[in-house]
């Protein structure tokens, strides 16, 4: 498997070493013969290439089996002329990654203020309140009169349609249980459309229950009590901000890992973002990206029916438990150890098995 590597900016470069020394480890270990491509995307391709990202590189992602993208000072590209284009947009809308899967789950030995959990947010990734993916060209927020923005909102037959089979699809690997979240009470359209061929999705997977929920009180249903999910399917804004608290109940933001899936290619992503006010300070927790590399690496095992790759996929998970609950870890899930230490310590704990 070839993986093109674009550290990203703020901690990206630190906990994306982490993660290749790791992915290194599980090669060894599981004989997945993986090879790395290195390049640039964010502010030093901005500087080096005039553009955040280039053509030339989205040939290469193409080319290769799999990405992975560490985190972009997002907010800090605003113009797309001037090449400051948003790189999570550019890789999910060009090579149609329509599925945001983001796991969270509670580790043994990590207080929290939860019951125990284990659950998938699984958000639609190409369209809805998003103004730089879901039109043609251009984006869909604009400024009307110097006081007056409209910002618009686009859900579509298609991208429902595949997002909940997605869901669906993951919930029968799973506990068999699939919330909807919508806000179906305002949004009557829009996320009526978006309930009701969920539903219509569903009658093709009957033995997983499903249920609904409004965003609004999801929140509150999910700090209350976590456990009661399993898999949960929604929009892609909610699905931003839903699964972002759901990372943070799990323990830490540094927890937070995802995997951008389409049909041909996949690109894992930590949830978070360039986090600047840590970066440089060996501190980051690389964890997010470590198990974002084992959601790809178990994508590419079930796509291509590889064993190997859906073992290494596991055994990335579980030595994350392990790493936590033996404290080999950094400081914001109770270790004591530094960015590249507990990368170290994560790559020899895969390596014992
Ligand atoms: P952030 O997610 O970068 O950080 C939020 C908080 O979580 C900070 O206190 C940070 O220190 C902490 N944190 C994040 N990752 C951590 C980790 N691995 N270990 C320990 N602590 C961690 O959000 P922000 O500060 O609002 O945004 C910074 C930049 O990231 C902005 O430019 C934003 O647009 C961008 N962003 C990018 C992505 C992405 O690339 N997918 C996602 C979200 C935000």
């Amino acid at each position: 498997m070839n993986i093109v590597i674009l550290p990203g900016d703020g901690i990206g470069p630190e906990i994306m070493a982490a993660t290749v020394d790791v992915l290194e480890a599980a090669s060894r270990r599981f004989d997945l013969n993986l090879t790395f491509q290195h390049d640039i995307a964010g502010h030093e391709s901005l500087r080096r290439h005039g553009a955040t990202v280039t053509p030339a590189l989205l040939h290469k992602v193409k080319a290769a089996d799999g990405l992975l993208l560490g985190p972009m000072a997002t907010y800090d590209f605003k113009d797309e002329a001037k090449g400051e284009i948003n790189p999570s947009k550019f890789f999910r809308k060009e090579l149609d990654l329509y599925a945001n899967i983001r796991p969270a789950r509670t580790y043994p030995g990590l207080p929290i203020k939860v019951a125990d959990f284990d659950l998938v947010v699984v958000r639609e990734n190409t369209e809805g309140f998003y103004s730089d993916r879901n039109i043609e060209s251009g984006t869909s927020e604009m400024l009307i009169t110097p006081e007056v923005v409209v910002s618009l909102r686009r859900i579509t037959r298609k991208c429902c349609e595949r997002i909940a089979r997605s869901a669906f699809e993951l919930a029968t690997m799973r506990r068999r249980h699939l919330s909807i979240v919508h806000k179906a009470n305002v949004l009557k359209i829009g996320d009526g459309m978006f309930i009701d061929i969920c539903r219509e999705v569903g009658r093709e997977f009957p033995d997983v229950r499903v249920d609904d929920f409004i965003v609004d009180a999801m929140m509150a249903h999910v700090v209350r009590a976590p456990d009661r999910f399993d898999v949960i399917v929604t929009t892609n804004m909610f699905g931003d901000i839903l699964s972002d608290l759901t990372a943070e109940l799990s323990g830490s933001l540094g927890l937070g890992s995802s995997l951008n899936a389409g049909r041909d290619y996949a690109m894992g992503q930590a949830a978070h973002g360039s986090a600047p006010d840590i970066a440089g300070q060996n501190v980051a927790n690389p964890f997010s990206l470590l198990l974002s590399a084992g959601q790809l690496l178990g994508w590419h095992g079930l796509r291509r029916q590889a064993p190997a790759f859906v073992a290494a996929a596991r055994a990335i998970e579980q030595t994350a438990v392990l790493a936590i609950e033996h404290r080999e870890a950094t400081v914001d899930v109770g270790g004591a150890l530094g960015t590249v230490e507990a990368g170290a310590a994560f790559a020899r704990l895969l390596l014992q098995g």
